[in-house]
């Protein structure tokens, strides 16, 4: 139950955060960082990854251009079908993941636009997730710098800012 009331806040927070893109560029807003949540009940998790868009396609404004408009549908299909080799969960827990949705979450400050990609599914496992969790986002977006990591489970709550792909985060013994 702890769990899904986070999940509904951290809903909450992000709905807040489109409404007042002002603040939200203040603080979370910053070209080649993302974030990215997991948490778990039971064997079933969900996850997310949000990340500035300027950090996946080179730009953040809407595209209008059948090439600009080609390198957003391609990064969109890249996040679709290749989340799992960026997301690397412990083999020993034989975990499924797969993207319910990734979006472009457009953001016009007046002067200045920007967009974050918002992406986000499921994670279903045979055992508990335990081990070690690794990341290669550059394989696909090499701009993608810094990853606040944050997991969350009945029995753990951890996370660790991934830089450039190295290191890991490690769940439990
Ligand atoms: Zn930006």
């Amino acid at each position: 139950m702890r769990i899904a009331i986070w999940i509904v806040a951290c809903g909450l927070s992000v709905a807040w955060a489109q409404k007042d893109g002002e603040k939200r560029s203040a603080g979370a807003h910053e070209h080649g960082a993302g974030k990215l949540s997991m948490a778990f009940e039971g064997l079933k998790g969900s996850w997310e990854w949000e990340i500035p868009m300027e950090s996946i396609i080179g730009f953040e404004y809407q595209p209008s251009t059948p090439a600009d408009k080609k390198k957003l549908a391609d990064a969109l299909e890249t996040v679709r079908t290749r989340m799992a080799e960026m997301v690397v969960l412990p083999a020993a827990s034989g975990c499924a993941l797969t993207v319910g949705k990734a979006d472009g979450i457009y953001k016009d400050h007046g002067d200045h636009m920007h967009s974050d990609l918002n992406a986000s599914g499921t994670i279903v496992c045979r055992s508990a997730v335990q081990g070690e969790i690794r990341f290669a986002f550059q394989k696909h977006f090499p701009k993608v710098h810094k990853t606040t990591v944050q997991f969350l489970s009945e029995a753990v709550q951890t996370g660790a800012e991934i830089v450039d792909d190295r290191g890991t985060l490690r769940i439990g013994q």
